[in-house]
């Protein structure tokens, strides 16, 4: 499966320092898989693949510790941005009734979702909110709307089939206008495919109502075809946004993808289940995730990761044990270490008590600036002098703070820092190094 198949690419691309087309290739084959295999549409996954490959090689695999895992980052990052970055919210700023009109194919879940805003805008938003049916080809469809808007709590505005779909809409605007409601939800109708007389009255109603949103409604299950669908309702409608509806179980969400790719325009919403309360914000980080298949990925990522950190720990607690103590270098490499974990203080978080409070002596100067500075004083240390610190005499001293660029009493308080850190780690040597680690696992 995806997961074992990914695992050994992982795997066989530890220890490179950098991205390159040849390190990658194997592992953008599978990443191309599980895209597909969430039924985003092939013309999406290419121009993809094709992006991420341009931004991952030549990248460094600094602060990561394999290709692999420096991969799967961009690949996620880049899925986020694609599906929008930030997330995106419904406008109603304007002046009321703030009109959402809903297009999209028959089926798709527009009248479901009518209900499932309805309730969402009264409940969170305490919105005095507004139902309408212009779908006047199905008298079931109309009641089916007044169903779910008394569901809702909303008010539903009749309308029957023998009515046009603009007159139905304007008298909608009308009495949302005199009653003072905030919101008026435009239900309306869809075709089983893409239809040239359906696009016409939707556009024609959207003229005529000009709506602040309108929410193109498609089913994440089309998978493939989700593609032709949204381009051409695209075409047709200046969307404002995307509702992707029945994501539930173990529906990929590729589509979100492939509809995001085509359309450019945000996805406000998905749709979980039929009842009314089914309706989320739109999250493209974990959409990002859903679509690469991921808990799985990421917590792979993560696994590699620990086993990397407990080998250098391991050797690290051996040169305790050995009584060769450990010089600036390895200070180097713990402070490093501490920033790839999130700093010191998350590192705490897992630490049992007793470790935390030893760990503590440490806390001071290892932000993100100072640990640049710190680097940078080491950096220009020679070899023997980070090897042997007590070598590093007063003038010593001066040569290192003039070649870092910094003055001499932060040499002495990095000495220091060093003196203390060497008799905390004796500490969690004695506490035993595995304990540590493992404690941190869990
Ligand atoms: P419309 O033709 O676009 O108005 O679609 P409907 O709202 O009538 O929905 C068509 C069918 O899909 C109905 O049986 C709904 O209950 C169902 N449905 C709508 N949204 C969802 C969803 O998010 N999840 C699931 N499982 N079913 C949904
Ligand atoms: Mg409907």
């Amino acid at each position: 499966n995806l997961t074992q198949r990914l695992a050994k690419v992982v795997k066989t691309m530890r220890g490179q320092a950098r991205l390159t087309e040849d390190n990658i290739s194997e592992m953008l084959r599978e990443v191309r898989l599980a895209l597909l295999e969430a039924d985003v549409a092939l013309p999406v996954v290419k121009d993809f693949i094709a992006k991420v490959r341009e931004k991952a090689v030549g990248q460094d695999v600094i602060g990561s510790l394999t290709p692999g895992q420096a991969l799967v980052g961009v690949v996620h990052r880049e899925l986020t941005e694609l599906m929008g970055g930030a997330q995106a919210t419904l406008n109603l700023a304007t002046q009321p009734p703030a009109i959402i009109l809903m297009a999209g194919l028959q089926g798709a879940g527009k009248t479901t979702t009518v209900g499932k805003l309805a309730k969402m805008l009264r409940e969170k938003q305490k919105k005095k909110v507004l139902t309408v049916s212009c779908d006047v080809y199905r008298p079931a469809a109309i009641d089916q709307l007044q169903a779910v808007s008394q569901q809702a709590g909303a008010e539903f505005f009749p309308s029957t089939v023998a009515q046009k779909p603009i007159d139905i809409a304007n008298a909608a605007i009308d009495h949302a206008r005199r009653h003072y409601f905030d919101v008026l939800l435009v239900d309306t109708a869809g075709r089983l495919a893409i239809d040239e007389a359906m696009m016409e009255e939707i556009k024609a109603l959207h003229a005529a109502v000009k709506p602040i949103e309108t929410l193109f409604v498609v089913d994440a299950m089309l998978g493939q075809d989700a593609v032709n669908t949204a381009r051409a309702f695209n075409e047709a409608l200046p969307l404002t946004g995307v509702v992707l509806t029945k994501l539930d179980g173990d529906a990929r969400g590729g589509a979100a993808l492939s509809v995001r790719h085509v359309t450019g325009k945000p996805i406000k919403f998905t749709g979980v289940g039929e009842k009314l309360t089914g309706l989320d914000e739109f999250y493209p980080d974990r959409m990002a995730s859903r679509i690469l298949g991921m808990g799985d990925i990421l917590s792979l990522v993560e696994e590699a990761r620990q086993n990397v950190d407990e080998e250098q720990a391991r050797a690290f607690a051996q040169k305790l044990k050995t009584g060769k103590g450990f010089d600036l270098n390895d200070f180097k490499n713990q402070i490093s270490q501490m920033r790839k974990m999130g700093g010191l203080s998350s590192l705490m978080d897992k630490m049992p008590a007793q470790f935390a409070q030893a760990a503590s002596q440490l806390q001071g100067g290892v932000e993100e600036k100072a640990i640049r500075r710190i680097e940078g004083i080491i950096n220009s240390m020679t070899p023997a002098e980070r090897a042997k610190p007590e070598l590093i005499k007063a003038s010593r001293k001066r040569r290192i703070a003039t070649g870092a660029g910094v003055q001499v009493q932060e040499v002495n308080r990095l000495l220091n820092q060093f003196e203390q850190t060497q008799k905390v780690m004796k500490q969690l040597s004695k506490g035993g190094m595995g304990k540590l680690m493992r404690s941190m696992k869990g």
